[in-house]
């Protein structure tokens, strides 16, 4: 019996398994990454198949590739890199298993285009042997991207004091970018641009920045040098990263916002959510107009403030976050937009939410734990109304967890 992780969208073959590979021919588009990912299959040598790549752009999934099996070769087909690349790790778990079949197929691609795993480098020292592992480790299970939260964990030019004593070295960061890139993932940056700044604004000398003089969480939007503080970190990270597509900005939980009294009368004389997307929208116009990236964002702070949407730029891809439901089909989904910074089962919703609210997101309250509309992200379709991207994000300590978001993302259709 084989064992696939993940498992492969059709599988049939039959016969005797040949133990190894002694060869390989590949076509001319495939680049180096992938022929070396292939030498790495042969034995040669030793009495084996030869491995043939062939190029098909008729295979336009998700990362789509087919195997087919004889008992002189085995080929593998696709339109891509990445389809290759994840044939081979297919034929890897073949060959550390029963072995590669004498005759039949796989066929395989991804239901969702994005496969991210979230690296969140804050708190503890990481051993940089252990972070090198990791792009292969991961790249095995067909993640497609990193997304990497650096936190004090690189050592910026532009500041000595925000660094901890554990952090990279830039020439470490490049060489952890390029292993990645060798094994066909690719890293999303993820500098917060305003809250979750403990590691900032514990340091007496951004004390100032402060939404909060008693809390160090958050900085206050208004000040110049809150946005210039961002913009050093991401602009150091950036460079680190020319070959990504995608920055992330952080701006979740941002629950201090209007505190200080300069942000308390523009709250009075504006809004609050004008407080927020006023800075947010500078800080994506940053990302995707100076630095010609798209921008992600952690969706929950448009929750609170359901009207920032219409303020908000559109082509940034929203992040609809929720460590709910803990169980495969749990009976309580948890409801944000109610009270700041608090979750609110679906009972509570319905009991408390105001009509204007009530309005926006009753089409979202669909938990109905016993049948196939099961709706984990609920929020995720109302982003989607807006006209937003939208990437379910699960907690990976909680297998049922990222088994249901994964689930309900695929069912509607979101990017990842
Ligand atoms: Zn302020």
């Amino acid at each position: 019996m084989i064992h696939f992780l993940p498992e492969p969208k059709h599988t049939c073959y039959s016969g005797a398994f040949i133990k190894s590979i002694n060869g390989f021919t590949a076509d001319k588009i495939f680049s180096r990454r992938i022929i070396h990912s292939a030498e790495l299959c042969c034995t040669p040598g030793k009495k084996g198949l030869m491995l043939v790549l062939e190029h098909n752009p008729a295979l336009a999934r998700n990362d789509e590739y087919r195997l087919e099996f004889s008992s002189s070769r085995v080929k593998i087909i696709s339109a891509g890199e990445h389809g290759a690349y994840y044939a081979i790790m297919t034929l890897r778990q073949l060959l550390e298993s029963d072995g590669i079949p004498a005759e039949g197929y796989i066929e395989d691609w991804a239901d969702l285009e994005m496969r991210i795993l979230h690296l969140d480098l804050k708190r503890v020292g990481w051993n940089f042997e252990y972070l090198m592992n990791l792009p292969r480790r991961i790249a095995s299970m067909k993640i497609n991207y990193l997304l990497v939260e650096y936190e004090d964990k690189i050592k910026f030019d532009f500041c000595k004091i925000i660094p901890a004593a554990s952090a990279f070295s830039k020439d470490q960061i490049r060489a952890f970018a390029a292993e990645a890139e060798a094994h066909c993932l690719e890293i999303i940056p993820l500098v917060q641009c305003l809250g979750h700044w403990e590691y900032i604004l514990k340091h007496q000398k951004y004390a100032g920045l402060r939404e909060y003089p008693e809390d160090v969480s958050m900085g206050c939007p208004l000040k110049p040098d809150t946005f210039q503080l961002f913009k050093s970190m991401a602009g150091e990270v950036l460079e680190l990263h020319p070959n990504s597509r995608f920055f992330h900005i952080g701006a979740d939980e941002t629950t201090l916002l209007g505190t200080c009294s300069a942000c308390s009368d523009f709250k009075t004389e504006n809004s609050i959510s004008r407080l927020y997307s006023d800075y947010v929208n500078k800080v994506f116009d940053y990302i995707q107009k100076e630095n010609s990236k798209t921008a992600l964002f952690w969706g929950d702070m448009l929750l609170h403030y359901p009207e920032m949407a219409e303020q908000f730029l559109r082509s940034a891809i929203v992040v609809d976050w929720s460590y709910n439901p803990e169980n495969l089909r749990e009976e309580k989904i948890r409801f944000r937009p109610i009270r700041k910074g608090a979750l609110i089962d679906v009972n509570t919703y319905l009991q408390e939410a105001p009509p204007e609210l009530r309005k926006d997101f009753d089409s979202c309250v669909n938990a109905d734990a016993k049948t196939g509309t099961f709706d984990s992200l609920p929020y995720g379709g109302w982003f989607a109304k807006k006209g937003f991207k939208v990437l379910g994000a699960s907690l990976i300590r909680r297998v049922f967890n990222v088994l249901t978001h994964a689930e309900n993302a695929v069912q509607k259709n979101f990017t990842g």
